[in-house]
């Protein structure tokens, strides 16, 4: 087995510490997503288990070996970046094939091999075409083929999607995700993109301020969320501040009267799709419904409960009281995540 293994990596940019302290260990085979804000130090730690940076202190294994100090080119990982970094003046051909020229390898050989990969990222007979003449969704998938083309033992992808339209980048995550599968090769994929870490990952990493706040799979993370950061982060939630009072939690709007604190003070997680909407009085918490936003696929329901925002998910269709329109809440049971009040 060829785990990545990181150790205490610790990235300092003069008074900047963009990664402190970092262990991870990424199973062999798996596709994993850096997941955080802007600045969380996402692209730093790639740029080390790329070999484009090196730590300023701990250790990078991968496998039995120690790479820490190797050099990018010899640790044979593929990288695609955002950029793509694609030679506008070759031909998709001539593209894919750069890395297997350089390897010395015969004519014949890397003609099969372009059109292997072409055939792999669907793309099957446009070699001849110049690169200018492909959309942003065929360049990026040549981008892919060309970094897949030495068959690489990691790969490597840095916001890779990002200057795709919506609909073509849900459309591409989905691809890449199923080409990932095929190959079975260890991937890492930096986003900011929770939607897009939820589609592709078989487990999710979250940073904040060059942290690791928690790894686990995106269904794990989404309900057991490791601090409210998280919570928030991935997927909607009401952040909720609650008071032990007896055995249950006084909050805005209301009381849970079987909700047991383990400290005087808390902070609540609440799912809007772990909320129901009751006639006033039929439920623990009192809200005013201020704001309907009708999606289509389903309806979100926007409310006030003694000035703290509350959001409600309902099934599409669902009957909706109207604007102005004062009603009970009722969570339920065993929804809410609870934090200590310090961690908010
Ligand atoms: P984004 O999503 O915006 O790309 P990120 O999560 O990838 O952000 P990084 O690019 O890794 O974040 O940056 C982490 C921190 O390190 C930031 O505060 C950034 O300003 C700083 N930083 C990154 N590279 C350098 C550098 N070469 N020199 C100085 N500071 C840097």
């Amino acid at each position: 087995m060829t785990d990545l293994v990181l150790s205490g990596v610790t990235k300092r940019f003069g008074a900047t510490l963009a990664v402190e302290a970092v262990d991870l260990a990424i199973p062999d085979g798996t596709l994993v997503c850096l997941l955080g804000p802007s600045g969380c130090g996402k692209t730093t730690l790639m740029r080390m288990i790329a070999g484009l940076e090196s730590p300023s202190s701990g250790e990078i294994r991968f496998g039995a070996e120690d790479i820490t100090r190797v050099p990018v080119h010899r640790r044979g990982f593929g990288m695609v970046f955002q950029s793509l970094a694609l030679f506008p003046h070759l031909s998709v051909g001539d593209n894919i094939a750069y890395p297997l020229r350089l390897r010395g390898e015969g004519r014949a050989a890397v003609e099969g091999r372009v059109r292997e990969l072409l055939d792999l990222v669907r793309l099957p007979g446009v070699e001849g075409r110049a690169i200018t003449q492909l959309s942003g969704g065929q360049r990026q998938r040549v981008a892919i083929a060309r970094a897949l083309a030495v068959a690489p033992r990691l790969f490597l992808l840095d916001e890779p999607l990002s200057a795709l339209d919506a609909k073509l980048r849900e459309a591409m995550q989905v691809e890449l995700k199923l080409l990932q599968q095929r190959l079975g090769i260890t991937t890492i994929v930096v986003t900011h993109d929770q939607r897009e870490a939820m589609t592709m990952a078989d487990r999710v990493v979250v940073m904040q301020s060059g942290r690791v706040l928690q790894m686990d799979r995106p269904i794990d993370v989404y309900r057991r969320p490791a601090t409210p950061f998280v919570a928030d982060f991935l997927g909607q939630t009401n952040l909720l501040a609650a008071r032990r009072e007896g055995g249950g939690a006084r909050l805005a709007g209301g009381f849970l009267s079987d909700l047991a604190l383990p400290a005087p003070q808390a902070l609540l997680s609440i799912r809007p799709e772990d909320l129901s909407i009751l006639p006033d009085g039929e439920g623990p918490i009192a809200a005013d419904v201020e704001f309907v936003r009708d999606m289509g696929s389903a309806v979100e329901v926007f409310l006030q409960a003694e000035g703290t925002r509350i959001v409600v998910h309902r099934e599409a269709g669902a009957a909706v009281p109207p604007v102005g329109a004062r009603v009970s809440l009722a969570p339920r049971p065993g929804a809410a995540t609870i934090f200590p009040a310090e961690a908010a």
